[in-house]
């Protein structure tokens, strides 16, 4: 898949459109999703154009990958849900619907957030 350059995340990127932002470093930005799916629901983003999971695993660098792991356990304690639990889910690729072309990972929690939802065979 080909980077867009203009999908929203971008956009939150390069200033463009606001967001409610939670946390940032050198290779993340991490803000608060606009339809909230859960009481804390944080998008942690990279820097980095990768499109999705499975590109940004392809070919991100070592420090990228390291920054976003810890990236997302920090907005965890940030938030306070690291204290009761929380959820990490990414959508990649055609069955996932994902939305938005920019990878984020979705930080869920705040309150029990149920069984996962898996695909009907
Ligand atoms: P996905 O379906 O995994 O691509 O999820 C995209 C997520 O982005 C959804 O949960 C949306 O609510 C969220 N979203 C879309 N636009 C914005 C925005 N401008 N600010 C924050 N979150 C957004």
């Amino acid at each position: 898949m080909t980077y867009d350059s203009n999908n929203i995340f971008a956009k939150i990127l390069r200033g463009e459109i606001p967001c409610k932002k939670i946390d940032e470093d050198e290779h993340t930005l991490s803000f608060a999703d606009i339809n909230p799916q859960a009481p804390v629901h944080i998008l942690v983003i990279p820097k980095g154009a990768y499109c999705d999971w499975a590109d940004f695993a392809a070919t991100a660098s070592a420090v990228e990958m390291a920054a976003f792991t810890k990236a997302i356990h920090r907005v965890a304690e940030l938030t306070g849900i690291s204290k009761t639990g929380y959820r990490v889910i990414s959508n990649t690729g055609l069955d996932s619907h994902q939305e938005v072309p920019h990878l984020h990972m979705h930080v869920l929690g705040g309150a029990p957030v149920g069984p996962l939802v898996l695909a009907k065979s």
